[in-house]
């Protein structure tokens, strides 16, 4: 099917986008990476009378850390390919390249961005259950200025976010994790190479040295295509956070969020009670690779 006709614009600045975005509210959509909108827009799932094309705007593809040092800055313009093979991502905040490598085909990757993704908000999508491990937030600009939100309150539903139509997310950012101790792992569980997942987690732990072993500073945990969003593992984290790090609490980890995740039967991907038993799986995989990689003990991509 072909998608209704619709008036193109490609602004230079943000400053005309917001504007178009405004002018039009109710029958516009920001064009980034088109992966997701074009499919939606030949579906006729979406079909807006305007399409702001953002790939114009300057500025909005970095990767870079902030100047104190504490959080890792991306602009929604950068694409999946460009997070999968950043220097600056694969060695401070390696969960994030281990993710977007994970993504759909290297054509996805290419043109994908992961401002699109969160603003598209898919269950399935793996972005938001990285961001969710990390914490992050993001910045959104619209007619009454810029905001930040917690990529918590950013996800509300199922391809549904906290955004405004007339908002444009401008940055992601993740607060840094420590050098030392510090370690993450994505894995996705999928049919075929560059399908959606069936399940994946990702998991981001701090690791401090004690006499006794190894305590837990930190726990995120996100998970991707078990519920209605992109979801926190939360309980699973409070199993982990303060304690010390065992095999006994991984798996009391993994349990909970077995627990705590919403799957539903898919004739494709698997029934709810099979994803569930791989949400368990994968959490304590994904928890045990992310301390071996906080302890310093393994390498592989997300080191
Ligand atoms: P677009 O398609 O351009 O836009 C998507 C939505 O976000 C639209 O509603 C648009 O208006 C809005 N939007 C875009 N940018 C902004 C912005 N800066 N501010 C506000 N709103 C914005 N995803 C995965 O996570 N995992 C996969 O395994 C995966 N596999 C895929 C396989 C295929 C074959 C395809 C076609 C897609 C796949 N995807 C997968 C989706 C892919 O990651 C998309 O790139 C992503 O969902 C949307 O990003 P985009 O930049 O292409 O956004």
């Amino acid at each position: 099917m072909l998608p209704r006709s619709f008036q193109y614009y490609a602004p230079a600045t943000i400053g005309e986008a917001t504007r178009l975005l405004r002018e039009h509210e109710g029958d516009v959509k920001i064009l980034a990476g088109g992966m997701s909108l074009i499919p939606l827009m030949k579906l006729r799932l979406a079909s807006p009378g305007h399409v702001v094309d953002i790939n114009r705007l300057q500025g909005l593809d970095y990767i870079k850390e902030s100047e104190d040092g504490r959080a890792l800055l991306i602009g929604a313009l950068a694409r999946h390919h460009t997070l999968e093979s950043s220097p600056l991502a694969r060695k401070r905040v390696p969960l994030l390249s281990e993710a977007a490598g994970s993504i759909g085909d290297p054509q996805v990757r290419n043109l994908g961005t992961i401002g699109g993704a969160l603003a598209h908000s898919d269950p399935s999508g793996d972005w938001g259950a990285a961001i969710l491990a990390l914490r992050g937030e993001l910045t959104v600009l619209g007619p009454s200025g810029e905001r930040r939100i917690s990529i918590d309150d950013f996800l509300v539903d199922t391809f549904t976010s906290a955004l405004e139509e007339s908002e444009l997310i401008t940055r992601v950012s993740v607060p840094m994790p420590p050098e030392r101790g510090g370690g993450g792992a994505y894995l996705k569980l999928e049919r075929k190479a560059g399908d959606f997942a069936t399940v994946a987690v990702a998991a981001q732990l701090s690791l401090e040295e004690s006499a006794d072993g190894y305590r837990c500073t930190y726990a995120g945990i996100g998970l991707t295509a078990l519920g209605s969003k992109n979801l926190r593992a939360s309980k699973a984290e409070g199993c982990l956070m303060g304690r010390r790090l065992t095999t006994e609490s991984i798996a009391e980890a993994a349990s909970a969020a077995e627990m705590e995740c919403a799957p539903t039967d898919d004739p494709l991907r698997g029934s709810a009670k099979y994803k569930r038993e791989m949400a368990r799986v994968f959490t304590r995989r994904a928890l045990e690779l992310a301390a071996a990689r906080a302890r310093g003990r393994r390498g592989g991509p997300a080191g």
